[in-house]
């Protein structure tokens, strides 16, 4: 009698990013987390705080480090099982910097001086460190590391993936098969959420008065979406080129309920509907928060048992890649 073996279909691997540079708002959690919590009966995730990008600009060392504790903290509130989805905090996996490296090795100056990103950081004034010239080859290093199938990215990142396969295919035909050459995805769930008081601009860690940040308390939410910039039209619709800051407001309400609109005739109406469904999105995860922030050694616990999780992952591929590219063998 002969026996069949056929070998279960492998998962699919993703990688999510999220820069530590401060705290995660409405966007990251629609934008990203959320995404994340609902693929993780699918999809195999990686989440990363990236606390090493956070060190391309003048930064303040505990800052940083509270920064990642606290991320790490809401995503464990915002529903990432730590079970199914290691956390993982990339300074605690040393072979990001090393694959960095090697990375280096096969990027142009060129290649990284041309990042939408790099040239609107530097061009901000002030001395521009380094890193923040060769910050996407250490993001090709996140995603490479991994050996990751898709990696979601939202529209201000497809440059840097971009970036990232380039590198992998470059490596690959000079030195041998070494990286899996990843996808760049959109999550089917994902919104992209604008800033509330400019939303011509995305919503990020940066913005300032129309950011909600996941830890706002109620009357804060409540004023950041009271003092929302709309229009002088007086219609509720969305029309994204003509309507930013209205249209932005009912992808808010849709992405946090499922629905439009209940009451479209005013904008005071509408923000008055986008203020509870983002407080009732918020006040679970704030409560959790609460609790978790207790307990520090516990998410500090998460994340070494994270990096331990991924570590062999880590290790086995940049054992590849020192040996591909001409390093004796350790
Ligand atoms: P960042 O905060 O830039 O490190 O981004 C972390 C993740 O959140 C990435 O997947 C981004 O695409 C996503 N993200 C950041 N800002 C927004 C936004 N305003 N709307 C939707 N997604 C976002």
């Amino acid at each position: 009698m002969t026996t069949t073996v056929t070998a279960a279909p492998a998962r699919t691997r993703r990688l999510t990013g999220f820069q530590s540079t401060g705290e995660l708002h409405l966007g990251n959690l629609l934008g990203a987390l959320r995404p994340l919590i609902a693929a993780q009966d699918a999809a195999d995730s990686i989440a990363l705080i990236a606390d090493l990008h956070a060190m391309t600009v003048e930064h303040d060392p505990a800052r940083v480090r509270a920064c990642a504790l606290e991320q790490a903290t809401i995503m464990l509130a915002a529903g990432v099982d730590p079970e199914r989805t290691p956390i993982v905090l990339q300074s605690q996996v040393r072979e990001h910097t090393e694959l960095h490296y090697l990375l280096e090795c096969v990027a142009g100056h060129g290649e990284a001086a041309r990042m939408i990103q790099f040239k609107e950081k530097s061009a901000a004034g002030g001395p521009v460190r380094l890193s923040l010239l060769t910050y996407p080859v250490l993001m090709a290093a996140d995603i490479l590391l991994y050996d990751v199938d898709q990696v979601p990215v939202g529209e201000d990142q497809t440059q840097h993936l971009e970036l990232t396969r380039t590198l992998a295919v470059r490596f690959n035909t000079k030195y041998g098969e070494t990286f899996r050459v990843p996808d760049g995805i959109r999550p089917d769930s994902a919104a992209r959420i604008m800033d509330l008081a400019e939303p011509t601009a995305k919503m990020s860690k940066s913005s300032g008065t129309g950011r909600i940040g996941l830890l706002d308390p109620p009357e804060v939410i409540r004023r950041t979406v009271a003092r929302a910039a709309t229009d002088t039209l007086g219609l509720v619709r969305r029309d994204r080129a003509n309507q930013p800051g209205v249209s932005n407001l009912i992808d808010i309400l849709a992405a946090c309920t499922g629905r439009p609109p209940a009451d479209p005739t005013s904008y005071a109406a509408l923000k008055r509907e986008v203020t509870d469904a983002v407080e009732a999105l918020l006040a679970p995860i704030r409560a959790r928060h609460a609790e978790l922030a207790a307990d520090p050694a516990f998410v500090r616990r998460v994340l070494t048992a994270g990096a331990e999780r991924v570590r062999p992952i880590a290790a086995a591929t940049v054992h590849r890649a020192r040996a591909a590219i001409g390093l004796l063998a350790d």
